[in-house]
């Protein structure tokens, strides 16, 4: 699938689209995909935009470091201690379609490796 013209995650980071979040501070924004790939599937996207991993800068290493904390501590709250998955996917050939960078937190079945 292609990159999204638009950025949908601006539209729920400003509560213009719902979305079930699942967690919230002033740098960062967690809620469940809307089309799920394991039982337990959720973005956490930093709230400035940036548009690819490619796009990071100095700037950024906090907020990066940040949601790697969040990702920790929602795995916990979902249950998931048996492992998760995390990904990021960079431009469209990772099979990036939103451009805001994510951060995927998945978890709650087997996954297998290599990824598709
Ligand atoms: P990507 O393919 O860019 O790595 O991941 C984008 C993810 O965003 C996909 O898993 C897709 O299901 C999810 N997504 C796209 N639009 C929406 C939306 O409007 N709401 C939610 N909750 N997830 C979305």
């Amino acid at each position: 699938m292609a990159m999204m013209a638009t950025n949908i995650f601006q539209k729920i980071i400003d509560k213009q689209i719902p979305a079930k979040i699942a967690y919230e501070d002033d740098l960062c924004l967690a809620f469940h995909d809307i089309n799920a790939q394991a039982p337990v599937h959720v973005l956490i996207i930093p709230k400035k935009v940036i548009r690819t991993h490619a796009d990071l800068t100095d700037a950024d290493e906090a907020v990066m470091g940040h949601i790697h904390l969040i990702a920790v501590k929602l795995a916990k709250q979902l249950g998931l201690d048996a492992g998760y998955r995390l990904v990021i996917n960079c431009e469209e050939q990772a099979g990036q379609t939103v451009p805001h960078l994510h951060l995927h937190l998945m978890g709650g079945r087997a996954m297998g490796w290599p990824p598709g």
